[in-house]
């Protein structure tokens, strides 16, 4: 099975297996475990925060960061295909009682600073106020872009110009990174927090961090502990996440393996997939006269597999489990489907 749904689905190397199985543990909810307190260090340096929280998930990072930097009652603006609006089951809304402004983030899902100032409302008796603004890098809807460190900046000092903070959704925050050929902390050094995965390209079986400063984290830690996202012996997946950090150069190889596929694809009649920054291809299916879903069925009979991302959008990901060779395999694949 050649699994190009998401970079989600990457099982852990030997290498991740054994830091697992050897990992110095300890109550991680008492600051007591060794493996993790290495990893959340080593994860603040390579975002350039003064602190990192090791949590479960993106998912849980995102919605502890909203809850630490807003009140009740506030609004975060978000971009209207952004995971955390799209994809996060309201949780804004759930977990920290916001009201969600969204902007259309056009090409690259980065909002520009007149869309920031558009956006923005000043707290007075009859309205709330924005309390967050929230970016995506890369922005996994519009197709795994990478946003430069001067897009993030502008959009950002728009914000905080009014003294609203701003948190970075980067999931694939090192895909964006590698892709521009800058430092992760030349993204981050715009943000006040930032979360990425580890357990995307970067491989790790479990886990995300979050980061910012020590303030920030020690409310985040109460705010962890809350969303019931408090673990014990968490060194036994945080060792693999250390392991999964010297993953980040191999993200280039994602890349080229996903450029490989946008090519083949686009070559196929009535097939259009524009070229990548990073590890997403969409694959635009409405000139073949065939639904995502029906694309998707077909490839699946021949053991290749992808997402509908849309009536007539199909995400591909390449991730570390699947090569060059396999890239040919799904063209070929995706052809005869066609
Ligand atoms: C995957 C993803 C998340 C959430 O990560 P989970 O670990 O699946 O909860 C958040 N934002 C983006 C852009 C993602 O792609």
């Amino acid at each position: 099975m050649l699994d190009f749904r998401s970079d989600t689905v990457t099982r852990p190397t030997e290498e991740m297996r054994e830091a697992a199985r050897t990992a110095a543990v300890g109550d991680d909810v008492y600051r007591e475990d060794p493996s993790v307190n290495e990893l959340e260090a080593e994860a603040a340096a390579r975002v350039g925060m003064e602190a990192a929280m090791f949590v479960p998930s993106g998912t849980m990072g995102n919605q502890i960061a909203a809850r630490v930097h807003t009140e009740r009652g506030q609004e975060a603006l978000v971009e209207e295909t952004s995971h955390v609006y799209k994809y996060e089951l309201g949780g804004f809304a759930q977990h920290s009682e916001l009201q969600v402004r969204t902007f259309d983030g056009g090409e690259n899902g980065a909002p520009t600073p007149e869309q920031v100032e558009a956006g923005y409302v000043a707290e007075e008796l009859h309205r709330p106020g924005t309390g967050l603004l929230c970016l995506e890098n890369t922005h996994n809807v519009k197709g795994g872009v990478a946003v430069p460190p001067d897009t993030v900046g502008a959009a950002a000092d728009a914000a905080r110009d009014h003294g609203v903070p701003v948190h970075l959704d980067g999931a694939r925050l090192f895909n964006a990174a590698v892709s521009l050929g800058v430092p992760a902390s030349d993204i981050t050094e715009h943000v006040d927090s930032v979360m990425f995965c580890l357990s995307k390209g970067l491989g790790a079986p479990v886990g995300s961090i979050l980061a910012g400063d020590a303030s920030f984290i020690e409310n985040a830690r109460r705010v962890r502990k809350l969303f019931g996202g408090g673990m014990r012996q968490a060194g036994m997946v945080a060792a693999p996440g250390l392991v999964a950090l010297e993953n980040v150069s191999r993200l280039s190889d994602d890349h080229e393996n996903a450029t490989a596929l946008a090519a083949g694809l686009d070559d196929i009649d009535g097939l259009r997939a524009p070229a990548p920054d990073t590890n997403i291809v969409l694959v635009h299916t409405e000139n073949a006269g065939l639904t995502a879903g029906a694309l998707i069925e077909r490839c699946e009979r021949e053991d290749v597999l992808a997402s509908e991302f849309g009536e007539h959008t199909v995400r591909f990901c390449t991730h570390q489990d699947v090569d060059a060779a396999d890239v040919e395999r799904a063209i070929e694949v995706v052809a005869g489907a066609v």
